[in-house]
C-alpha cells in the first residue's frame, strides 16, 4: 500500500523537525509513501525550513502561507517573501489560510484580511489553496462566496464540519481532507458526512504534530499514522483500505499537481 499520502503535517514543527528522517522511514514502512508538509505557523522561518525539507527528499512536498492563528502576521513584507519562496518547485499550493473562530487567536477582521490576501496569492501564482476553518464555515462560505476559490482549486483540510457544511464546500470546488478526528469516538457528524463526499474529492491527512488519530490519541503524531485514518474512511465508505489509498492519493495528486513516483 505505498501509493498512501498524508496530505497535510507540519514536518518544520519541532516536534517533528529533528526526526523527520526517522519520521520517514516508518511512513514508507506504513506504506505512505509521499508528504505535503505545510509550514504556515510562527513566522517565515517555518516556511523557509518547510520548503528546505521538501528540497531534500524527493517525496516530501511543501504548502507554505501564514495560519490564521498568525493572521496579524500577513501583511505586505510577509506576502512578498512568500511569493519569492514559491518559485521553488517543491511549493505545490498556498496556505493554510482560512478562519479559526474557535481558538481567536487573532482578531476575525485580520483572519479575514489574510484569508483574502492568500486566496488573491493563490490566483496570482496559480497555485491551489489549502484551508483552515474551525467553527467558521458560515463567514467561510460568505467570502469564498464572494471573492471565488482560486483557479487552481483547494482543500479544507482537517474538515470539522457537518454534512451541509462539506456538501457547500464541494458545491464551491473545494476538496474535504479528513484527519485523525474521524476515529474519535464523538465524532459522529463527521462520519456521516464521510460517507456523503463525492469520491473525487476525498483526501487523508494526519495534521501531525497534532491530532493523532485512535488508538495514538494523545500521542504524538506523525505521517506514518494516516493508515489509521485512512482505514476509517474505507470502512465508512465499503471499500478496500488499499482502494481507499489510491482514491485519496490520486485526488491527492491532481490537486497539488504531485506526479506519480517512477515505477
Ligand atoms: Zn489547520
Ligand atoms: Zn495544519
Amino acid at each position: 500500500m505505498t501509493a498512501l499520502i498524508d496530505s497535510h503535517c507540519h514536518l518544520a514543527d519541532p516536534k517533528l523537525s529533528a526526526d523527520v528522517d526517522a519520521l520517514l522511514d516508518r511512513a514508507l514502512q506504513a506504506g505512505v509513501g509521499t508528504i505535503v508538509s505545510v509550514g504556515a505557523i510562527g513566522t517565515i522561518e517555518t516556511d523557509r525550513l518547510t520548503v528546505e525539507i521538501a528540497e531534500s527528499h524527493p517525496n516530501v512536498f511543501a504548502v507554505i502561507g501564514v495560519h490564521p492563528h498568525d493572521a496579524s502576521a500577513a501583511d505586505t513584507a510577509r506576502l512578498a517573501a512568500l511569493r519569492e519562496l514559491a518559485r521553488s518547485r517543491e511549493v505545490v499550493a498556498l496556505g493554510e489560510s482560512g478562519l479559526d473562530f474557535h481558538y481567536m487567536h487573532s482578531p476575525a477582521e485580520a483572519q479575514e484580511a489574510a484569508l483574502r490576501r492568500h486566496l488573491e496569492l493563490a490566483g496570482e501564482l496559480g497555485l491551489p489553496i489549502v484551508i483552515h476553518c474551525r467553527d467558521a464555515e458560515a463567514k467561510l462560505v460568505e467570502i469564498i462566496g464572494e471573492v471565488g476559490i482560486p483557479e487552481a482549486g483547494g482543500v479544507i483540510h482537517c474538515f470539522t464540519g457537518d454534512i451541509t457544511a462539506a456538501r457547500q464546500f464541494v458545491r464551491m470546488g473545494f476538496h474535504i481532507s479528513f484527519s485523525g478526528i474521524l476515529t474519535f469516538k464523538s465524532a459522529d457528524a463527521l462520519r456521516e458526512a464521510a460517507r456523503d463526499v463525492p469520491e473525487d474529492r476525498l483526501m487523508v491527512e494526519t495534521d501531525a504534530p497534532f491530532l493523532a488519530p485512535e488508538p495514538y490519541r494523545g500521542k504524538r503524531n506523525e505521517p506514518a499514522f494516516v493508515v489509521k485514518t485512512l482505514e476509517r474512511l474505507a470502512d465508512l465508505r465499503g471499500v478496500e483500505p488499499a482502494q481507499m489509498a489510491v482514491i485519496t492519493a490520486s485526488n491527492t495528486r491532481r490537486l497539488f499537481r504531485i506526479p506519480e513516483p517512477p515505477a
